[in-house]
């Protein structure tokens, strides 16, 4: 039997770091990954046959569980009609039919393959739409690994203390400023300041690369006063919150309408997409409806799309978010009173069916007291649930997600895996 020491050796020899994608590496949390063979329903299990409850859920995409039938099938059947064409198909028409009507601020779409490439192109044509060069981001908070964004970002580049990456040009950093998240004043005085020369904002409207942050009340919509009295273009990255906090959205959830959206995870199903969208006036500037240019071999692919759609018509189920945001809140509740038993200072944070984990007593919203957590604590108790066969995401600085397939059971065998954990993890 293969092993998954023996797999990451190899790995090693290959990759670099073994992965393909930093963060699935371990660093962080010290050890090794595990080598995934087969996922279903709430469940991974690795090369050598151990079972996890999976809260990383693919990073985010598997909202419905792994391997569902109806996604499976749906995949199973464009694929006998072949995998890419390079001409238009039907499904890339109904997905953006779907998603327009599902999310209302987006009148026009264009699908990439990737969550990175669908802010890359978002700032581009906020650029291109303005006339103007500044785009502003928050810190802590990660949309892909665009030159534009690897200023003060969070994710993997948060976890593995290198917020800015050699290889991006200062000249283009020097193009981003940044933000504390949730902090209104800093807000009104930059766009004050630079207001005029701003192209875009971007903003996760959850921010969930710093561990899960919800913005304070009102925030997102003064970041919307800010955009529209200097003339800046609103981005909100709904990578992550997109279909998932609630099915019209982070925009739906808040009611505060950007400009432009950028998409991934959830629409492509399990299957490498992204997708932007907004406004039809900046839309139509898109090529080749007008002259900023953005294109795709691969994008719109046929078979990335009936995944994408089976997953959309899954979440319009009656109540589901609903009941995602409930038993998310069993989780949560059931963490902290194990928590509060064993003495470890502990809180959560959660909107709709994401949420977050951190080890301090403190109620959190910036990503000052995010980064301020016991991260070696939170560090200890992940490598405890994974040894009791439950997956937390491998960094103190990564959100959490629940899909439908974690029953009211697969939560209760995590928190028996918690009591133990949290003493564990108390103890050293
Ligand atoms: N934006 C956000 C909010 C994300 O969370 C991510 C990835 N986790 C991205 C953009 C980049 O997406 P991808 O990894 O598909 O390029």
């Amino acid at each position: 039997m293969t092993s998954n020491h023996d797999l990451f050796v190899r790995a090693c020899a290959r990759l670099p770091g073994g992965v393909n994608s930093p963060v699935r590496a371990f660093r962080a949390v010290g050890g090794e990954p595990f080598f995934t063979r087969r996922a279903d329903g709430p469940y991974l299990w690795d090369v050598e046959g151990n079972r996890y409850i999976d809260y990383v859920g693919s990073w985010g995409p598997m909202i419905v569980g792994h391997n569902h039938p109806h996604v499976r099938e749906a995949v199973e059947r464009a694929v006998k009609d072949g995998l890419s064409f390079g001409t238009p198909c039907e499904a890339e028409v109904t997905m953006a039919e779907t998603i327009a009507r599902l999310v209302p601020s987006v009148e026009m779409v264009r699908m990439v393959n990737s969550g990175t490439e669908a802010t890359m192109s978002a700032i581009r044509l906020a650029r291109g739409a303005t006339g103007r060069s500044r785009i502003v981001k928050f810190e802590g908070c990660y949309h892909g690994h665009g030159d534009a964004f690897l200023v003060k970002a969070g994710s993997g580049a948060l976890t593995l203390g290198t917020p800015t990456s050699p290889g991006v040009p200062a000249a283009l950093a020097d193009l981003t400023l940044t933000l504390p998240y949730n902090d209104f004043e800093a807000a009104t005085r930059l766009l004050d300041e630079v207001g005029g020369d701003v192209a875009g904002l971007i903003v996760e409207p959850v921010a969930g690369n710093m561990n899960c942050i919800p913005p304070r009340e009102g925030y997102l919509q003064h970041l919307r006063a800010l955009c529209t009295q200097h003339g800046a273009l609103l981005i909100f990255d709904e990578v992550m919150t997109g279909f998932r906090v609630a099915l019209g959205g982070a925009q739906a959830h808040y009611g505060v309408t950007p400009d432009l959206t950028t998409f991934g995870k959830i629409i492509g199903g399990g299957m490498p997409v992204g997708a932007y969208g907004g406004r039809r006036d900046l839309m139509q500037q898109i090529a080749p409806a007008g002259p900023i240019y953005q294109a795709g071999t691969l994008s719109g692919n046929p078979v990335a799309m009936a995944a994408g759609l089976a997953m959309l018509e899954l979440v319009q189920a009656p109540g589901f978010h609903d009941e995602l945001a409930r038993r998310t809140r069993l989780l949560c509740d059931g963490l902290q009173a194990w928590a509060d038993g064993a003495g470890v200072p502990f809180t959560t944070t959660r909107v709709g069916a994401m949420f977050g984990l951190f080890f301090t007593a403190e109620k959190i919203e910036t990503y000052a007291q995010a980064t301020a957590c016991d991260v070696p604590m939170f560090n200890r108790f992940f490598n405890a649930m994974l040894e009791r066969g439950v997956f937390l995401a491998p960094s103190a600085f990564e959100a959490g997600f629940l899909s439908s397939a974690h029953t009211e059971d697969v939560i209760a065998a995590t928190l028996d895996a918690a009591r133990e954990a949290f003493a564990e993890a108390k103890a050293v």
